[in-house]
């Protein structure tokens, strides 16, 4: 699984994974016979060997997780941009080089000097810092203040196209919003979208609201727990900055946000006519009511700023065809993982092995597999190894806003994260696939390959939004991210129930390193073949891919991409 957005709290995933114990595994499909000798002879260039050569030296200790502006993240790059050079593939970032350079703000918010008081009928709650709330850094303003009556806008979303409104009956005007994790039951990736912060914060903002208190649930609690979000604050939060200087995702009508863990959100409702109990089955349901809560909120931020630099490395194949060369297919892998952090049992290293130490293997294999290629795949092919997604997906949202080739020009992302290397490949799951002819690229390359493509299991968990093919998505260009899926080849659930052990004991742990056990370098390579396939078809076809007709996404950004 890709990121849990630590900056974005209201993104947090907001039910249960239980679902995905009951996919139906089918028969294992065969591999389809040959259709291209030049594509199965790149392919097989691709090796499990290398994979965890590359793997192991990205996650050793030296790198030092490969945290956002540090040290070992700047080694990493280089190490990168080395091995693009060799394999003879072009710069492509800034000034001719391979790196292109993300201003970026680090933020963090001065605890001792800020402050967030509730109050009931004029009593105040009796909240602690890192215990009951943590309050989010502010991107510009060094000190600032809201203080107003709090209404409870229910999954705080405005959705025309799904004919849903939580603000349809509610005055959110002057008032501090709470606001529940995810979002009602839409499609899979229009959940994703309605679930994101960026999305929910401009949506309060639209409707008059001046600060947010966005609120923890059981099941969110249960895959991400409150207290490992106050661990994660011994790292920065970052944004990036655009061209004017203003960073992203910034709502200068919102004056504060903060986040409640489970017993302050308790709190917040006891009282109010609706009990804790019901918000939070209302929450895991889909359906949430709107009210006044009898409260008034006064938040107060101060926030240290820093404004920094991190490279993004991006390097190109020049296709081979005289006018689709003109045209890219982008390959993208986070390079950054979280750094240095609160050490456990003794280890304060967080590695990043499969994330995303793999997927920036991988996609070193499908670089090289495609420089051997003679002649060459027909539209050039673009490698971006992106930096910051774990603050945000930063690097990819800036690559994405400033590509350093035209932006009309690039045809398709296809994002590696997290690469589920535990068991055998049987199948893969292709976040995004739907909304674009991209599926009929991954259904071709699975059946190459002999696997399954498998729908998202976990809709609940917004994977699409959570890595870095969503910044392209934002731009109007077709993106997927391809994953191994969690079925067993010996059809028990076994491959589900190491996944979803690793989340529990290995994501975003210091413990993501080169000895966890279980780690299958041939699946690796197996999806790593399957992935450069993608990329393969994509580049050959004379026509670029599109979005489907009427899609929401392609409907709300594709005009982006001209
Ligand atoms: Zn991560």
């Amino acid at each position: 699984m890709p990121l849990q957005r630590r900056t974005s709290l209201l993104t947090q995933f907001s039910a249960t994974v239980a679902a995905a114990l009951l996919i139906v595994i089918p028969l294992q499909a065969a591999p389809a016979p040959s259709d291209d000798p030049a594509a199965d002879a790149a392919m097989s260039t691709i090796t499990a060997d290398s994979i965890r050569a590359t793997m192991r030296f990205l996650s050793d200790d030296a790198l030092e997780g490969r945290g956002l502006t540090q040290r070992g993240h700047e080694l990493a790059a280089k190490y990168m941009a080395s091995r693009f050079e060799g394999m003879g593939l072009q710069p492509a970032g800034d000034n001719g080089g391979y790196f292109q350079s993300v201003p970026v703000r680090s933020l963090v918010t001065d605890v001792k000097k800020s402050s967030l008081a509730i109050t009931k009928n004029g009593a105040p709650l009796a909240l602690t810092s890192h215990v009951d709330f943590i309050i989010e850094p502010d991107p510009v303003r060094p000190d600032i203040s809201v203080d107003a009556p709090v209404v409870f806008v229910g999954f705080g979303v405005t959705a025309p196209d799904q004919h849903y409104d939580d603000y349809k009956s509610i005055d959110a005007k002057g008032k501090i919003v709470v606001i529940a994790q995810g979002a009602p039951n839409f499609p899979s990736s229009i959940k994703a979208h309605y679930s994101a912060g960026e999305v929910k914060a401009k949506n309060a903002a639209d409707h008059g609201a001046v600060g947010v208190i966005a609120i923890e649930d059981p099941v969110a609690e249960a895959i991400y727990p409150f207290a490992k979000f106050v661990r994660d604050l011994v790292n920065p939060e970052f944004r990036w900055l655009n061209k004017e200087g203003q960073p992203n995702a910034y709502q200068p009508q919102i004056k504060g946000v903060a986040f409640l863990g489970i017993d302050a959100t308790k709190k917040l409702f006891d009282g109010s006519g609706h009990t804790p109990d019901e918000i939070f089955a209302g929450a895991k349901d889909g359906k949430l009511a709107t009210f006044t809560l009898p409260l008034t909120a006064k938040i107060h931020t101060v926030t240290e700023s820093k404004d920094l630099h991190s490279p993004n490395v991006v390097a190109k194949l020049e296709g081979s065809d005289p006018i689709l060369k003109g045209e890219y297919v982008v390959y993208t892998a986070h390079l950054d993982h979280l750094g240095i952090g609160v050490p456990l049992k003794g280890d304060a290293i967080y590695n990043g092995a499969l994330d995303n130490a793999s997927g920036s293997a991988t996609i070193l294999e499908i670089a090289q597999a495609f420089a051997r290629m003679n002649p060459r795949p027909r539209r050039s092919i673009l490698f971006a190894s992106v930096t910051g997604e774990e603050a945000g997906e930063l690097g990819s949202e800036y690559f994405a806003h400033y590509p350093t080739v035209a932006k009309h020009s690039i045809v398709a992302d296809i994002n590696i994260d997290e690469v589920f290397m535990l068991y055998p490949l049987a199948d893969v799951i292709a976040f995004g696939a739907e909304h674009t002819s991209l599926e009929n690229v991954i259904q071709r390359a699975a059946k190459r390959m002999g696997i399954v493509e498998s729908p998202d299991p976990m809709p609940e968990q917004t994977v699409f939004i959570r890595s870095d093919q969503y910044s392209f998505v934002k731009q109007g260009i077709p993106a997927v991210m391809p994953s191994p899926g969690f079925k067993s080849s010996d059809g028990s659930k076994k491959a589900w129930d190491l996944a979803s052990k690793w989340m529990d004991d290995t994501y975003h742990e210091p413990n993501d390193d080169m000895n966890q056990p279980n780690l299958d370098f041939v699946a690796a390579a197996k999806f790593a073949q399957f992935s450069f396939l993608c990329g393969y078809y994509v580049a050959q076809d004379p026509q670029r891919p599109t979005w489907n007709k009427g899609d929401f996404f392609g409907d709300q950004y594709a005009h982006l991409a001209q």
